[in-house]
């Protein structure tokens, strides 16, 4: 339970990636925050997880809307004391080769990705301050934070742009205790990459299976899926690992697909 007595916000946190951790920083005892554009489903986690005998609430929240994020924010405080780690998650992929990207996509694609990481980071980190205790930032990169394909212009821009911003709150939070890393996870089978495979296939002009053989798994050194449990357990260390000697780091999770 390295995380008891800790409350944990998670966006994005309905579904996927983001569901898992929260589930996974719940059993190791943190209060959590199911924070989601869908409120209906965010309920339903919260919900089962609670179940679980641990705590845990469901919040709406558009990652897009400063008053939103702020709203959420300080509901959590209100209800349960404080924010001591958060894990910008939220996120969605649009693919289109860069001359028939649309511009709207590319700006609603930085806005969820970057917009998110920034508002909620700039809402959360103040409390943390505040505490006195610090508190762990933990932004749900990619691969593609560190290499490019095609088809993902807005994808690969944002979250190779994560990475700066985990550095500068590294740098800035490090001497109030405010540790910010980024995970970079692989393919992992979430609705955001079932999605994509018939995309990729029309796309790229090949059938789903050379999709997920040959485009998302071709540089994995045993051709597997990383799974939601594999980010949820990287989320989990790093959001209980307790000094500054782990900070402004991204951790890949991808099968060796990239190895930095
Ligand atoms: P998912 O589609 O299963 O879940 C994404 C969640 O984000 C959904 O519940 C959705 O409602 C929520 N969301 C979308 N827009 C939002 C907004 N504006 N405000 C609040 N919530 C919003 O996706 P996932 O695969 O679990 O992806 C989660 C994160 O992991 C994303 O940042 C994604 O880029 C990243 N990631 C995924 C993979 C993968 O292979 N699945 C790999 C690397 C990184």
């Amino acid at each position: 339970m390295a995380l008891q007595g800790k409350v944990a916000l998670v966006t994005g946190a309905a579904s996927g990636i983001g569901e898992q951790t929260a589930r996974k920083l719940a059993a190791d005892g943190a209060a959590v925050v199911i924070a989601d554009l869908n409120l209906a489903n965010a309920q339903k986690v919260a919900d089962s997880i609670v179940e679980t005998g641990a705590k845990a609430i469901a919040v709406a929240m558009d990652v897009t809307n400063e008053d939103a994020v702020n709203a959420g924010i300080e509901e959590t405080v209100a209800k349960l004391g404080g924010i001591d780690v958060l894990v910008s998650n939220a996120g969605i992929q649009i693919v289109a080769p860069i001359e028939e990207y649309a511009f709207s996509d590319w700006k609603k694609m930085l806005a969820i990705h970057l917009d998110g990481a920034f508002l909620t980071t700039k809402a959360a980190i103040k409390h943390m301050y505040a505490s006195g205790k610090g508190g762990s930032i933990i932004y749900m990169g990619s691969v593609h934070s560190h290499e490019a394909s095609k088809l993902k212009s807005a994808y690969v821009t944002a979250k190779h742009g994560l990475l700066g911003l985990a550095r500068v709150v590294a740098k800035e939070g490090g001497p109030r205790g405010v540790r910010a890393n980024v995970v970079c996870p692989g393919f992992v089978r979430t609705p955001l990459v079932e999605k994509q495979i018939p995309e990729q296939a029309k796309a790229l002009g090949i059938s789903e299976e050379e999709v997920v053989k040959n485009v998302m798994l071709k540089e994995t050194v045993d051709g597997e899926f990383t799974t939601v449990a594999d980010v949820a357990n990287t989320v989990a260390f790093l959001a209980g690992f307790e000094s500054n000697a782990l900070t402004g780091q991204s951790v890949v999770v991808s099968h060796g697909w990239f190895m930095q």
